[in-house]
């Protein structure tokens, strides 16, 4: 492997502990509440993963259960008390929500100042016209990464393959944003010839959902590689019957990168860690008022 790993753990680390004193130096203690609807074993996962995070830097989560029957006002009746309560200075809804139950009006009803996942159309929009929000937890877990690999942004050509609300969007605009100034391209399952795109590209950032979206043949020598996508992969081999990989061939990448993530240990850390982060930031605003 010719190429430097981006340790998202080692990142992560350093930050919660940032995070940490930022939390034992406020008189209030943050507060985030998870809503999980349903008991989809990955989204299981994540929200104790999220709780776990949330203890370790000294704040207080809340876990509201509702059954996968649950209904749509149900649901927005949950976030609606949450957005009056005063203990609560972050909100997240654990995605998917079940079919019968439309995201988006869940996701709009959360108060903009308690949006700690940047999902709400009044974060999104202002992510979009450059004023001050809480920013999505993954895309800016991203630049991060890029920032702690040592690229610089800056007139520099990133990819971006994949054009979802929650991840490809936002990650370019961010990029896109003056003082990141990179010059940007947004990929997608349209984008004719993909390879055409990335070998032109200084950083290309992969979240598909589709393992081996990008192989090393897809690259420029040199160039930061950042892999979102998580997929379980069958393995009778491992413990819980799968292994992770992301969207991108690790191997054959890490031959040709200058810098890549691995899949785990790469964004998925960053990702919790910008939500602590986003709390963080949203009890000092609370606390200021
Ligand atoms: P979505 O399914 O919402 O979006 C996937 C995007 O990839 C779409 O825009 C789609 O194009 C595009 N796409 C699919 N196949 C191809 C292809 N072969 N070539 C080019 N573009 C393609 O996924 P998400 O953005 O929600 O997630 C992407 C990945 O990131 C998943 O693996 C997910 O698990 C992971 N993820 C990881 C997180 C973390 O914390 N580590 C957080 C969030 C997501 P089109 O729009 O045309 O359909």
């Amino acid at each position: 492997m010719g190429a430097k790993l981006i340790d998202g753990k080692e990142l992560s680390a350093r930050l919660r502990v940032e995070i940490a004193a930022g939390v034992a130096a406020l008189a209030t203690r943050p507060g985030l509440a998870v809503i999980l609807v349903g008991d989809n074993p990955a989204s299981v996962s994540y929200v104790t993963a999220k709780e776990r995070a949330c203890a370790e830097a000294g704040m207080y989560s809340r876990e509201i259960r509702l059954p996968a029957s649950a209904t749509e006002a149900e649901v927005v009746a949950q976030v609606a008390a949450l957005n009056r309560d005063d203990a609560i200075h972050g909100i997240l809804v654990q995605l998917p929500l079940p079919r019968h139950i439309r995201e988006q009006a869940v996701v709009a009803a959360i108060a903009p100042d308690k949006d700690v996942d940047g999902f709400t159309p009044v974060n999104a929009g202002k992510l979009m016209i450059g004023e001050e929000c809480f920013l999505p937890c993954t895309p800016h877990g991203i630049v991060k990464l890029i920032e702690f690999a040592g690229m610089e942004t800056q007139g520099k050509h990133a990819v971006v393959v994949g054009r979802s609300n929650i991840v490809g969007k936002p990650v370019a605009a961010l990029l896109a944003r003056k003082g990141a100034d990179a010059t940007v391209t947004l990929c997608h399952s349209a984008t004719p010839d993909l390879a055409r795109f990335t070998r032109a590209a200084d950083i290309v950032v992969v979240a598909t959902g589709r393992p081996n979206t990008l192989t090393g043949d897809m690259i420029k020598p040199g160039a930061v590689v950042i892999d979102v996508g998580v997929n379980r992969i069958p393995d009778p081999t491992r413990p819980k019957g799968f292994r992770l990989v992301g969207d991108v061939d690790f191997a054959g990448c890490a031959e040709v990168a200058g810098a890549i993530t691995p899949v785990p240990g790469g964004v998925g850390p960053m990702t919790i860690t910008m939500l602590l982060w986003n709390t963080l930031e949203s009890a000092r605003r609370h606390a200021a008022r």
